[in-house]
């Protein structure tokens, strides 16, 4: 049966007075859906001849003495290159996942704790010789009734984002806290920062605030879009602060609701 999307706008005037306009935005919607369903299609079909090509150009890479001189660049690049599509196809893949709403969120229960604790650890991995400082901090060690695999690509972004955005010696914070309104994830760090004209369009897709300043920190331009996706699953929502050449601080925010307490540990007297 087809649906009918209306979107509804009430102005008041007085303490009486009501002008109510219902603008028919069905066309719209089916288009933002064929769009979404179109991204999610020709992601997949490339995915396949594009693992093709980067297992041989690997396999090259891999024999590049036997190569003439000339050819072995040309072929690391076409690898290093075929890389980063294989990532943007991926996160493509993932981002229609996640706005179709084809994961269900509300039966699983997450370990955040735990969860952090890997993501923080791979963060240390990336940072390499950069050697940043990591700090994870837990304060609530309740479960967060969400996804984990989203909940996973969302932190880890903002996590690997603060690596990537700060210089080598930064210190990245991550904090996970309640209070009466819900649960909190903050990820801090002392990067370069933005200007704060960009935050209201940092969660499109693909955008970036200045290209320039990090072109090669090979991001794809898709992951605070995937953070703000899966936050809008989760009844959640995205606050971000920062200032050019001091920092920036992303928070997570999460409905109390969401919270679940442990079941008790049994385990706790096997000899
Ligand atoms: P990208 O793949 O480019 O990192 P994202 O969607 O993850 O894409 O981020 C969008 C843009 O937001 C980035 O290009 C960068 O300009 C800015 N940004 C994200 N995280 C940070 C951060 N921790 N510090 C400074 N700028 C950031």
């Amino acid at each position: 049966k087809p649906h009918i999307h209306l979107q509804i706008q009430i102005s008041l005037f007085g303490d009486e007075d009501r002008l109510i306009v219902a603008k028919d935005v069905t066309r719209l919607y089916q288009l933002e859906q064929m769009r979404r369903d179109f991204v999610g299609n020709v992601s997949h079909e490339m995915r396949t001849p594009l693992t093709v090509i980067s297992g041989y150009l690997e396999t090259l890479v891999d024999h590049g003495e036997e190569l003439p001189p000339k050819w072995r660049r040309a072929v690391t690049t076409m690898a290093v290159q075929a890389s980063r599509m294989e990532a943007l196809i991926t996160d493509l893949i993932l981002l229609s996942r996640i706005e179709t709403g084809e994961h269900t969120v509300d039966d699983t229960l997450t370990d955040v704790e735990a969860l952090l604790n890997q993501i923080s650890h791979d963060a240390q991995a990336l940072s390499g010789d950069k050697n940043h400082q990591i700090t994870l901090s837990i304060s609530d060690h309740r479960l967060l009734r969400g996804d984990e695999s989203q909940l996973r690509s969302a932190f880890s972004n903002l996590i690997f984002n603060a690596v990537k955005y700060t210089p080598a010696g930064g210190d990245i914070t991550v904090v996970w806290s309640t209070n009466r309104d819900g649960a909190h994830l903050l990820v801090k760090d002392t990067g370069i920062g933005l200007d704060p004209i960009h935050i209201p369009r940092l969660t499109e897709r693909f955008y970036r605030a200045d290209p320039s300043r990090h072109k090669d920190t090979g991001g794809t331009g898709l992951g605070l879009a995937i953070v703000k996706h899966v936050l809008i699953n989760h009844d959640g929502n995205l606050e971000i602060r920062s200032k050019v050449g001091e920092g920036s601080e992303f928070i997570c925010h999460f409905p109390r609701e969401r919270l679940v307490e442990r079941a008790p540990d049994n385990n706790q007297n096997v000899p």
